[in-house]
């Protein structure tokens, strides 16, 4: 189907960005964490870019779940758990396809299961500050102001893009960079950067 070649699409142009980006999110990772985030994300996406032959039979909510599983099984830390868990579980919401409508709730569902696991607020320097205004714009966009869910996208985007620069000068409060107290000050979050990079990739792709 349209749909899934689309999505297979951009499932592999995420896993290139991700390995394009190995060095900067390790980088970033290396002032406020462990220096592992580029290789965690690169190591789940490799995993995941070898089960394209397999995509090609799914439905995109068997899909989305199996790149999910599949990240869980090949990433450690806290981003394999995060971003393969909440991507597994949110995936019944695309159950009747790919819809302005279920992938509102997908972004909802994967939003707050993100927010679940690991027990992060707004502002505590994690993926969650590129994730809430990202997911909060999305939705207005579409259900309230009307637009179109690929314009709805791009705003969205726009929107994870400002959550990211806002992790720069606020101290972390979850994950390894709350170690550093008011010394995480100053230095961009690793994981809301990846999820930048994710949407900026899906976006690119549906364009
Ligand atoms: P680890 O910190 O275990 O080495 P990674 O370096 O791969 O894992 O991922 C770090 C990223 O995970 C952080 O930049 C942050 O965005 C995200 N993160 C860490 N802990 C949490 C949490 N409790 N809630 C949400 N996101 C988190
Ligand atoms: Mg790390
Ligand atoms: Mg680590």
């Amino acid at each position: 189907s349209v749909q899934r070649e689309a999505l297979i699409a951009a499932i592999e142009n995420v896993a290139a960005r991700i390995e394009a980006e190995k060095s900067t999110l390790t980088d970033l990772d290396s002032a406020i964490g462990d220096a592992d985030h580029g290789n965690n994300m690169h190591r789940g996406f490799e995993a995941v870019v070898e089960k394209v032959d397999e995509f090609e039979e799914m439905s995109p909510a068997d899909i989305v779940k199996t790149v999910g599983t599949t990240i869980i099984g090949n990433v450690g830390g806290a981003s394999g758990p995060l971003y393969g868990g909440s991507l597994m579980s949110a995936s019944q919401e695309l159950e009747d396809g790919i819809t302005a409508e279920t992938s509102i709730a997908f972004a909802e569902a994967y939003l707050e299961k993100v927010k679940d696991r690991g027990d992060a607020h707004l502002g505590a320097k994690t993926m969650v500050d590129a994730l809430t205004p990202a997911v909060h714009t999305y939705k207005k966009s579409i259900e309230h102001d009307d637009l179109p869910p690929l314009t709805a996208f791009a705003k969205a985007v726009d929107a994870a893009e400002r959550g990211v620069e806002f992790t720069v000068p606020i101290r972390a409060a979850k994950g390894r960079a709350s170690f550093l107290g008011w010394r995480s000050v100053g230095h961009q979050d690793p994981g809301a950067t990846s999820t930048l990079f994710i949407m900026q990739e899906i976006l690119k792709t549906a364009e």
